[in-house]
Protein backbone atom coordinates (compact mmCIF):
# COMPACT_ATOMS: atom_id res chain seq x y z
CA UNK A 1 0.00 0.00 0.00
CA UNK A 2 1.66 3.47 -0.80
CA UNK A 3 2.27 5.68 2.08
CA UNK A 4 -0.98 8.56 1.83
CA UNK A 5 -0.66 11.52 3.61
CA UNK A 6 -3.02 10.36 6.37
CA UNK A 7 -1.21 7.50 7.18
CA UNK A 8 1.96 9.71 7.01
CA UNK A 9 0.34 11.97 9.82
CA UNK A 10 -0.54 9.38 12.09
CA UNK A 11 2.93 8.15 11.90
CA UNK A 12 4.21 11.95 12.82
CA UNK A 13 1.85 12.00 15.43
CA UNK A 14 3.23 8.65 16.53
CA UNK A 15 6.34 9.26 16.54
CA UNK A 16 5.73 12.88 18.73
CA UNK A 17 3.81 10.85 21.22
CA UNK A 18 6.89 8.93 21.76
CA UNK A 19 9.37 11.66 21.57
CA UNK A 20 7.18 13.92 23.51
CA UNK A 21 7.07 11.08 26.85
CA UNK A 22 4.72 9.00 25.87
CA UNK A 23 2.12 11.23 24.77
CA UNK A 24 2.19 13.36 27.75
CA UNK A 25 0.55 16.76 28.08
CA UNK A 26 1.86 19.60 29.53
CA UNK A 27 -0.40 22.57 29.93
CA UNK A 28 1.02 25.62 31.93
CA UNK A 29 0.45 28.70 32.97
CA UNK A 30 3.21 30.96 33.96
CA UNK A 31 2.86 34.34 36.33
CA UNK A 32 5.47 36.42 37.32
CA UNK A 33 5.64 40.02 38.01
CA UNK A 34 6.64 42.30 35.35
CA UNK A 35 10.17 42.13 34.76
CA UNK A 36 10.53 38.83 36.46
CA UNK A 37 12.11 37.17 33.76
CA UNK A 38 8.80 35.59 32.88
CA UNK A 39 8.79 35.84 29.01
CA UNK A 40 11.98 34.68 28.07
CA UNK A 41 11.93 31.57 30.39
CA UNK A 42 8.57 30.91 28.42
CA UNK A 43 10.00 31.09 25.22
CA UNK A 44 12.84 28.96 26.53
CA UNK A 45 10.45 26.47 27.89
CA UNK A 46 8.62 26.64 24.43
CA UNK A 47 11.56 24.87 22.43
CA UNK A 48 12.07 22.84 25.20
CA UNK A 49 9.00 20.77 25.39
CA UNK A 50 7.65 21.52 21.71
CA UNK A 51 5.01 23.20 22.85
CA UNK A 52 3.67 26.96 21.94
CA UNK A 53 3.98 30.09 24.09
CA UNK A 54 1.19 32.03 23.58
CA UNK A 55 0.39 35.40 24.61
CA UNK A 56 -2.41 37.51 25.09
CA UNK A 57 -1.15 40.59 23.05
CA UNK A 58 0.34 37.88 20.42
CA UNK A 59 -2.80 36.07 19.77
CA UNK A 60 -4.72 39.62 20.25
CA UNK A 61 -3.14 41.07 17.37
CA UNK A 62 -3.45 37.85 15.29
CA UNK A 63 -6.78 37.37 16.22
CA UNK A 64 -7.90 40.94 14.97
CA UNK A 65 -5.61 40.57 11.56
CA UNK A 66 -7.61 36.97 10.72
CA UNK A 67 -10.98 39.00 11.40
CA UNK A 68 -12.31 36.07 13.28
CA UNK A 69 -14.99 36.56 14.78
CA UNK A 70 -13.47 37.19 18.62
CA UNK A 71 -10.73 39.49 16.73
CA UNK A 72 -13.74 41.49 15.01
CA UNK A 73 -15.01 42.01 18.54
CA UNK A 74 -11.68 43.02 19.98
CA UNK A 75 -10.95 45.46 16.89
CA UNK A 76 -14.42 47.31 17.79
CA UNK A 77 -13.42 47.78 21.61
CA UNK A 78 -9.51 49.19 20.78
CA UNK A 79 -11.43 51.25 17.75
CA UNK A 80 -13.47 52.76 20.52
CA UNK A 81 -10.44 53.22 23.05
CA UNK A 82 -12.06 50.74 25.34
CA UNK A 83 -10.47 47.43 27.24
CA UNK A 84 -11.09 44.14 25.21
CA UNK A 85 -13.66 42.65 27.54
CA UNK A 86 -12.74 39.15 29.19
CA UNK A 87 -15.51 37.67 27.38
CA UNK A 88 -13.54 38.39 24.01
CA UNK A 89 -10.16 37.68 25.38
CA UNK A 90 -10.92 34.55 26.78
CA UNK A 91 -12.61 33.49 23.72
CA UNK A 92 -9.77 34.40 22.28
CA UNK A 93 -7.37 31.83 24.51
CA UNK A 94 -10.41 29.43 23.73
CA UNK A 95 -9.88 29.46 20.16
CA UNK A 96 -6.45 29.15 20.38
CA UNK A 97 -5.68 26.28 22.45
CA UNK A 98 -8.06 23.97 20.93
CA UNK A 99 -5.33 24.01 17.72
CA UNK A 100 -3.12 21.47 16.19
CA UNK A 101 0.25 22.93 17.39
CA UNK A 102 -1.65 22.90 21.03
CA UNK A 103 -1.75 19.17 20.88
CA UNK A 104 0.85 18.36 23.33
CA UNK A 105 -0.12 21.30 25.74
CA UNK A 106 0.88 25.04 25.82
CA UNK A 107 2.19 27.48 27.99
CA UNK A 108 0.06 30.64 29.09
CA UNK A 109 2.17 33.72 29.51
CA UNK A 110 0.33 36.81 30.82
CA UNK A 111 -3.12 34.79 31.08
CA UNK A 112 -5.15 34.99 32.93
CA UNK A 113 -4.38 38.38 34.67
CA UNK A 114 -7.31 38.54 37.43
CA UNK A 115 -9.48 36.00 38.91
CA UNK A 116 -12.67 36.60 37.61
CA UNK A 117 -10.65 35.63 33.80
CA UNK A 118 -9.35 32.59 36.01
CA UNK A 119 -12.54 31.74 37.04
CA UNK A 120 -14.45 32.27 33.56
CA UNK A 121 -11.52 30.18 31.94
CA UNK A 122 -11.66 27.61 34.47
CA UNK A 123 -15.38 26.93 33.43
CA UNK A 124 -14.36 27.06 29.47
CA UNK A 125 -11.99 24.63 29.71
CA UNK A 126 -14.11 22.11 32.42
CA UNK A 127 -16.88 22.38 29.13
CA UNK A 128 -13.73 21.32 26.87
CA UNK A 129 -11.77 18.91 29.30
CA UNK A 130 -8.82 20.52 28.81
CA UNK A 131 -7.21 20.65 31.82
CA UNK A 132 -4.35 23.36 33.36
CA UNK A 133 -1.25 20.46 34.40
CA UNK A 134 0.59 23.20 36.52
CA UNK A 135 1.15 26.65 36.98
CA UNK A 136 4.30 28.20 37.90
CA UNK A 137 5.04 30.93 39.43
CA UNK A 138 8.52 33.32 39.25
CA UNK A 139 9.02 34.94 42.37
CA UNK A 140 11.25 38.07 42.60
CA UNK A 141 11.27 40.76 44.97
CA UNK A 142 9.60 44.33 43.94
CA UNK A 143 13.25 46.18 44.73
CA UNK A 144 14.61 43.26 42.36
CA UNK A 145 12.32 43.90 39.52
CA UNK A 146 13.00 47.76 39.91
CA UNK A 147 16.91 47.32 39.58
CA UNK A 148 16.34 45.17 36.69
CA UNK A 149 13.87 47.10 34.67
CA UNK A 150 15.09 50.97 35.51
CA UNK A 151 18.82 50.25 34.54
CA UNK A 152 17.56 49.14 31.52
CA UNK A 153 19.10 51.58 28.45
CA UNK A 154 18.37 50.92 24.76
CA UNK A 155 20.07 52.50 21.45
CA UNK A 156 18.11 54.84 19.55
CA UNK A 157 19.99 53.38 16.12
CA UNK A 158 20.13 49.92 16.28
CA UNK A 159 17.96 48.86 18.96
CA UNK A 160 20.51 47.22 21.02
CA UNK A 161 19.91 46.60 24.88
CA UNK A 162 22.01 47.36 27.34
CA UNK A 163 21.61 47.43 31.69
CA UNK A 164 23.71 49.62 33.49
CA UNK A 165 24.55 47.60 36.42
CA UNK A 166 24.47 43.73 34.38
CA UNK A 167 25.47 44.76 30.71
CA UNK A 168 26.84 48.39 30.53
CA UNK A 169 27.88 49.67 27.26
CA UNK A 170 31.78 50.68 27.14
CA UNK A 171 31.31 54.08 27.18
CA UNK A 172 28.52 55.85 29.70
CA UNK A 173 25.44 56.72 27.41
CA UNK A 174 27.30 55.81 24.12
CA UNK A 175 26.05 52.03 21.81
CA UNK A 176 29.21 50.10 21.98
CA UNK A 177 27.52 48.64 18.79
CA UNK A 178 27.31 51.64 16.26
CA UNK A 179 28.18 54.72 18.35
CA UNK A 180 24.12 56.00 18.58
CA UNK A 181 22.84 57.88 21.54
CA UNK A 182 21.15 55.47 24.55
CA UNK A 183 17.96 56.26 26.03
CA UNK A 184 15.89 55.14 28.86
CA UNK A 185 12.32 54.05 27.84
CA UNK A 186 9.30 55.96 29.79
CA UNK A 187 8.14 52.25 30.74
CA UNK A 188 11.14 51.90 32.56
CA UNK A 189 11.01 54.70 34.23
CA UNK A 190 10.65 54.04 38.04
CA UNK A 191 7.39 55.53 38.93
CA UNK A 192 5.76 54.04 36.04
CA UNK A 193 7.76 50.79 37.04
CA UNK A 194 6.32 51.16 40.64
CA UNK A 195 2.73 51.65 39.27
CA UNK A 196 2.71 48.81 37.24
CA UNK A 197 4.00 46.41 40.01
CA UNK A 198 1.09 47.80 42.04
CA UNK A 199 -1.62 47.00 39.44
CA UNK A 200 0.38 43.85 39.26
CA UNK A 201 0.11 42.92 43.03
CA UNK A 202 -3.67 43.93 43.18
CA UNK A 203 -4.71 42.15 40.51
CA UNK A 204 -2.86 39.28 39.05
CA UNK A 205 -1.03 38.05 42.51
CA UNK A 206 -4.38 36.82 44.24
CA UNK A 207 -3.84 34.01 41.20
CA UNK A 208 -1.23 32.64 43.44
CA UNK A 209 -3.49 31.34 45.96
CA UNK A 210 -6.35 30.82 43.59
CA UNK A 211 -3.56 28.25 42.33
CA UNK A 212 -3.02 26.98 45.08
CA UNK A 213 -5.86 25.90 46.26
CA UNK A 214 -6.30 24.22 43.80
CA UNK A 215 -3.31 22.21 44.31
CA UNK A 216 -1.51 22.97 41.12
CA UNK A 217 1.18 26.08 41.51
CA UNK A 218 4.82 25.40 41.71
CA UNK A 219 7.06 28.44 43.16
CA UNK A 220 10.36 29.07 41.65
CA UNK A 221 12.87 31.52 42.82
CA UNK A 222 13.34 34.39 40.15
CA UNK A 223 16.78 35.75 41.61
CA UNK A 224 18.78 32.93 40.12
CA UNK A 225 20.89 33.12 37.00
CA UNK A 226 18.28 33.33 34.02
CA UNK A 227 20.38 29.66 33.29
CA UNK A 228 19.50 28.32 36.94
CA UNK A 229 16.20 29.02 36.76
CA UNK A 230 15.34 27.47 33.38
CA UNK A 231 17.09 24.13 34.56
CA UNK A 232 15.01 24.29 37.74
CA UNK A 233 11.73 24.84 35.71
CA UNK A 234 12.61 22.06 33.70
CA UNK A 235 13.09 19.79 36.64
CA UNK A 236 9.80 21.06 38.06
CA UNK A 237 8.37 20.06 34.99
CA UNK A 238 9.44 16.90 33.86
CA UNK A 239 8.91 15.61 37.80
CA UNK A 240 5.24 16.22 37.34
ZN1 LIG B 1 23.53 51.14 18.52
Amino acid sequence: MPINKASLLVLESFVRQREGKGGRKLRLIFLGPPGSGKGTQASRLSQRFGIPQISTGDILREAVANKTEMGIKAKESMDNGELVSDDVIIGIICDRIVQTDCENGFILDGFPRTIVQAESFDKMIGEKNIPIDIVLSLDVSEEMVVRRLCGRTVCKECKTNYHLEFNPPKKKGVCSNCGGKLYHRPDDEEDVVRRRLKIYKETTEPLIGYYQQKGLLSVIDGTNEIENIFKQLVGVLEGI
